[in-house]
Formats: structure tokens, C-alpha cells, sequence
């Protein structure tokens, strides 16, 4: 038997589940298995305890990304100040929700047509090299409009304890330290809107002694690139990277201790940030906990002494589940027996999905009430990086063309 993480507590036990009011086989009869479910309700408290515990001169970004499904963004755009994008498709969505000076966009490879969408909108690029820059400078003067550029700095920290880590190290995100100062100094001779810092050194942190530590490294730093520049950032974005518990023995950040401390560290700020904004981004914890993923169970088989659930669905929508999406050892996310009982007698089980990989494993060896042919699972924190962060649909790129070759009468 191996453990499970927590369920998020707005879900109970799960024994009948409800999402909303609304019972799994419900939900199935709106829109067959396997399928999504986001409760925009748990959404709206995670947005609630951002805006009590966190300073309020602090703008929230939301990162579609961890959720870019367009009417969810319609819907949760309202709780934020701004929308952070990572490709001309996520850009599009935002679009229809807020205004081009309410989004940014970050990236590494952004396309010349993606950059040009981005100046035409007026939204801000986060520029990720200096050849970005030029690229950006370049589009702009064609187009003869004054692109809203701000630089994404490589910090030379790391966000300790991230599931990600994204600074401290040669990195194709951001530019380094070294050369930020001076790219800032070309865009703004070439006569660009520098909107400022976009500094982002990881993702899904959950010590928050270790988030603390790195929004006052961010703001030093901040602080020490426009002292060299002389002129202070219009906005800095401190990036994110709040973690949600995924697995067993994860525990929640402490919101209300990070907010604290990053009231009195912008009360303190340097001299320089004094006229300055400040933004944080965040993806996974604003809509991970709201998703489930139901999924009906179309086989149960024993093998050598082994019990299987094989579901209908599997790693093509669910990847992060059956941890083949950045994490080496493979542990169970929370699931359920959607249509379980309470008190039912449990057994040990793994649900595998309908794929022919071993790979496809949404849960192994978890223990759960028995379940048989018909009921559905429920696999949690399916709201950040589910259905959408399936691989060709990963930030809404195209898909790649397939062709063939020697295609002759045979
Ligand atoms: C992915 C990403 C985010 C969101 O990260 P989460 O871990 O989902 O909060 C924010 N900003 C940038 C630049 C990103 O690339």
C-alpha cells in the first residue's frame, strides 16, 4: 500500500463525492467520462485569502497556464488584477477578458509573430534575452508602435524547496544579471515603455520561510538594477511559485505569515522602488484545488495477487497524475471512489488508465473503498496543468503537421 495526498478540504471526504451541488454521476450525465470539473466557488476562497493576507497595495496575476480553458478564464479573470500569458493562444483568451495593459506575456521562445500579436494588443513582453529584445525593438519599429517591454531577470538565487526551480543557475529563462541593466538601457534608448522586472525563481514551493526568503532576495535585487539603471521599474513582479499539497505528508503554505513579511519588506523597500508597483503571478494555486478529474472504471481485474481498476481515461488528459510531468519519483496524487459509499470495506488498488503504457497509472497501489465496473474515480488537483498541460495541448501551441514521405500507388 502507498499513501495519498490530501483532498482538498472543500470536498470532504469524498464519500458520496459532490462538485458544486453536484453528485459524480451527475456531473457524467453532462458530460460523460472521462471529463473536468472546476468548482469556480474554491477558486473565489483561494482568490479571498490571497486579497486578506496579502498587502494591498500587491497586485495578482493570474497564469493561465495552469488553467487556460477559456471560459474558466472568463470566469476567474474578475478576481485578479492581471493575466500573465505564455503564448499568442493564451494571449487571445486573456484578450477577451482584460485589457492589454492587464497582461504580460513570458516565455523563452517567443515567435516573431507572437511578439508582433503582443505589440499590436499593447500587451507587456517579459523579454527573455537579448536577442528577444532586438527582436521586439525591431517588430516594433515596423509597426510603428512603442512596445511595452519589461525584462525578466535569471536571478542568482533559487526559490529552495520548489518543485521547479527556475533561478540560480544557466537557464534558458530570463536574462542574467550582468546583462539586464544593459538591455534595459538599449530598449529605453531605442525610445520602448520599460514596464519594469519580471523576476521568477520558482514553482510549486511550499516552505514558506523559503518563499519569504526569496520575495526579500527579489526586491534586493530589484532594487540593486535600478540603482545601476538610475531610474526606478514601473512595475516589479516578484513571480510566485506558491505551492498546493499534492502528496502525502505536503502541508499548505502559511499565507497569512508570507503576507506579513512581505508587508514589512515592502514598507522597507530600497529607496529606489519607492514609486514602484508590485505584482505576484500565480498558476497552480489559484486553480489547482478547484479541479477534479472523473474517470468511469471499464475493467477490474485481479494479476498475480494484484487488483487493477483500468478507467476510461488516463496520462493523455491527467499527465501530472501519473507523474510523468516533472517529477522523478512517482507518487499518488488524492483520489477517490466518486461513487463510493461511506464506510464501505476498502482494499488495496491501482487505476490504470485505457492507454497501452505502463506509464498510464493514475494511482498505484492507494487503498480505496471497492469499487467495480461503472463507478467513477475521482483524481484531485486537476485544476493546474490538467487537461490542458496534456502534451500537444501544453500553452495552447499548434499542433505539429504530419507528413508522409514515399507516399506512392503501393
Ligand atoms: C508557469 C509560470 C507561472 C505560474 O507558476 P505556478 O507554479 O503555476 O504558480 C508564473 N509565471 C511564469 C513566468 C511562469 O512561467
Amino acid at each position: 500500500m502507498k499513501p495519498m495526498g490530501p483532498i482538498p478540504p472543500e470536498f470532504g471526504m469524498a464519500n458520496p463525492l459532490e462538485i458544486g451541488g453536484k453528485s459524480a454521476e451527475q456531473w457524467a450525465g453532462e458530460g460523460n467520462t472521462p471529463l473536468f470539473v472546476y468548482d469556480i466557488d474554491i477558486v473565489r476562497a483561494r482568490a479571498a485569502a490571497l486579497r486578506s493576507s496579502l498587502p494591498k497595495t500587491l497586485d495578482i496575476h493570474y497564469a493561465i497556464k495552469a488553467n487556460p480553458l477559456p471560459a474558466f478564464v472568463a470566469a476567474v479573470s474578475p478576481l485578479f488584477d492581471g493575466l500573465d500569458v505564455a503564448s499568442s493562444g493564451e494571449l487571445a483568451v486573456a484578450l477577451d477578458s482584460k485589457p492589454a495593459s492587464a497582461i504580460s506575456f513570458a516565455g523563452p521562445g517567443k515567435r516573431d509573430g507572437e511578439l508582433e500579436a503582443a505589440i499590436r494588443a499593447g500587451a507587456t513582453i517579459n523579454l527573455e534575452s537579448s536577442g528577444e529584445c532586438d527582436r521586439a525593438l525591431a517588430i516594433g519599429e515596423r509597426l510603428g508602435i512603442t512596445p511595452r517591454l519589461a525584462v525578466r531577470v535569471n536571478p542568482d538565487f533559487e526559490l529552495r524547496g520548489s518543485g521547479m526551480k527556475m533561478g540560480g543557475r544557466a537557464s534558458p529563462f530570463g536574462i542574467d544579471i550582468l546583462d539586464a541593466t544593459n538591455v534595459v538601457a538599449r530598449l529605453r534608448a531605442a525610445g520602448a515603455d520599460w514596464r519594469g522586472f519580471h523576476i521568477f525563481a520558482g514553482s510549486q514551493a511550499l516552505d514558506s520561510s523559503a518563499i519569504i526568503e526569496t520575495q526579500a532576495a527579489t526586491i534586493a535585487l530589484a532594487g540593486k538594477l535600478a540603482d545601476e539603471i538610475g531610474v526606478a521599474p514601473p512595475l516589479v513582479n516578484l513571480g510566485g511559485g506558491f505551492g498546493i499539497p499534492y502528496f502525502n505528508g505536503d502541508t499548505p503554505i502559511d499565507l497569512p505569515l508570507i503576507g506579513n513579511a512581505l508587508s514589512a519588506q515592502l514598507d522597507h523597500r530600497p529607496d529606489t522602488l519607492a514609486e514602484s508597483g508590485f505584482a505576484i503571478e500565480l498558476g497552480r494555486f489559484i486553480s489547482g484545488e478547484c479541479g477534479v478529474y472523473l474517470t468511469r472504471v471499464i475493467e477490474r481485474k485481479e494479476s498475480r495477487g494484484e487488483t487493477f481498476l483500468i478507467v476510461d481515461g488516463g496520462l493523455h488528459h491527467q499527465l501530472a497524475a501519473s507523474g510523468n510531468f516533472g517529477t522523478v519519483v512517482k507518487r499518488n496524487y488524492p483520489v477517490a471512489i466518486a461513487t463510493g459509499a461511506p464506510g464501505a470495506p476498502t482494499e488495496t488498488v491501482s487505476v490504470v488508465g485505457c492507454l497501452c503504457t505502463p506509464l498510464d497509472r493514475l494511482a498505484d497501489r492507494v487503498t480505496l473503498p471497492i469499487a467495480g465496473v461503472g463507478d467513477i474515480v475521482a483524481v484531485f488537483m486537476a485544476g493546474a496543468y490538467g487537461r490542458s498541460a496534456s502534451p500537444t495541448a501544453f500553452l495552447g501551441h499548434p499542433l505539429p503537421a504530419e507528413l508522409l514521405a514515399n507516399l506512392r500507388q503501393s
